[in-house]
């Protein structure tokens, strides 16, 4: 059987993915077959006795910058391994950089949407420039912050995007409640025991009745988004009622 996504990934630190890929949900996706992740040490392609795959920018500046002779080889070979069926789709070919494109769970279920991903990690400085002009379709940033290396930003984003496709999650319903996928965070959550230390639980919760706890669900989920990040609002799909209630709410107590 042939997974339903298969991901590969050019590195120059393979061993830094063994963890993450060897534990909890991730595992459990590659084991069931859901998901094939293909690790490549960028090194591999290289044909020096020293195997460089960095060099000095052009022009001076701090730091190395990642050759583009061993990427291009790297997603070439890829490439050239794709049965005829696979060729004609759309291939995302996608650097992780801090000039990227910032990830969100809208990218994520985007990408979720194809059945092969290619992520490139860069390190050092970063990568020749004309990686991103002739190589590259998408660049990914997880955050307004430098990373050393873009392994953890791959991670990141195959964590997100592997829970999105079917069956990885045990309930189908719930990657469509969590925070963000909605445009709203996520309504507070509660386990047994229904009192702890005197803190109970809401009572609705315990009440069985489905319609006025999914009724709490979003106005909680309103208010919390409200309080927290009140600009997702703008983009939220609210109903007229749930839009009078955020009204009331910004109203000064
Ligand atoms: N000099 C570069 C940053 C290099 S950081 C610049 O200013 O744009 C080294 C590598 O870490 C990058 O090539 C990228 O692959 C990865 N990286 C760093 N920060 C990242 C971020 N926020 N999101 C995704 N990848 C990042």
């Amino acid at each position: 059987m042939t997974s339903l996504m298969q991901i590969d990934i050019l590195t120059l630190f393979p061993q830094m993915f063994q963890s993450p890929l060897s534990s909890g949900l991730l595992q459990r996706a590659i084991d069931r077959k859901l998901v094939s992740v293909n690790i490549h040490d960028i090194r591999y392609y290289t044909h020096d006795k020293h195997r460089t795959v960095d060099d000095y920018p052009y022009g001076g500046g701090a730091g190395m910058l990642l050759k583009p002779e061993p990427i291009f080889e790297a997603v070439e070979a890829l490439k050239s391994d794709l049965s005829l069926s696979q060729r004609g789709q759309e291939l995302p070919i996608i650097l992780l950089t801090p000039q990227g494109r910032l990830f969100s769970q809208q990218i994520a279920q985007e990408l979720s949407q194809h059945s092969h991903l290619v992520l490139i990690c860069g390190h050092y400085e970063g990568v020749d420039e004309r990686v991103r002009e002739h190589l590259v379709t998408d660049e990914i940033s997880i955050g307004d912050y430098v990373l050393s290396g873009g392994e953890l930003a791959a991670m990141v984003v195959i964590d997100a995007v592997v829970r999105l496709l079917p069956g990885v999650l045990g309930s189908e319903a719930s990657p469509l409640d969590d925070s963000h996928a909605t445009g709203l965070l996520e309504y507070p959550q509660y386990t047994r025991p229904p009192v702890y230390r005197d803190w109970a639980v809401p009572e609705v919760l315990l009440s069985g009745n489905h319609a006025r706890i999914a009724e709490w669900h979003r106005e909680q989920a309103i208010m919390r988004t409200l309080q927290r990040r009140p600009e997702l609002l703008d983009k939220a799909k609210l109903c007229l009622k749930e839009e009078q209630l955020v009204e009331r709410l910004k109203q000064p107590q």
